[in-house]
């Protein structure tokens, strides 16, 4: 199929973890790079919506704090995980690297930056402690990102 995660067998993934999903080099030469950070087991376990919505307000916000190759940090709409887009050549370590950090601001966050009518479509939808909560699990877990799939592999 065209997009690329309709090819990736969803029961063989194990979350959480993050998986180089793409990249793209443009026609002058720069390098795009899409990394699939995955917070919920597929089909198993998802993320509540306000807890998605206030994680993408954060993370967009403070990643720019540690990187300014940022392009994009998206939900997916299956709410178990985000796409992070990136300028630029990014080994998964990298990633890693600004996830960690990124996710450590948003755990010492006092508020969801832009949770309001004028700055958001829907600025009553946020929740800092669920965002706070779902960031700590994922650090935790750090040790296990690195591993994309069930069987112990980083690729399919
Ligand atoms: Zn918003």
């Amino acid at each position: 199929m065209n997009v690329e995660s309709f090819n990736l067998d969803h029961r063989a993934v194990a979350a959480p973890y993050l998986r180089l999903a793409d990249r793209k080099q443009l026609p002058a030469g720069d390098v795009i790079v899409k990394y699939d950070v995955r917070f919920a087991q597929p089909n198993v376990d998802h993320l509540e919506m306000p807890v998605i919505h206030s994680l993408e307000h954060l993370f967009a916000e403070k990643s720019r704090e540690h990187s300014d190759r940022v392009i994009d940090f998206s939900p997916m709409g299956c709410q178990t995980g985000f796409y992070l887009i990136l300028q630029g050549e990014h080994t998964v370590e990298d990633v890693a690297e600004l996830v960690g950090e990124t996710l450590a601001d948003v755990a010492d966050a006092t508020e969801v930056p832009a949770a309001n009518e004028v700055q958001c479509g829907w600025g009553a939808n946020h929740t800092l402690e669920g965002a706070q909560q779902a960031a700590l699990v994922f650090l935790a877990r750090r040790e296990e990102w690195l591993t994309v799939f069930a069987d112990g592999s980083t690729e399919a």
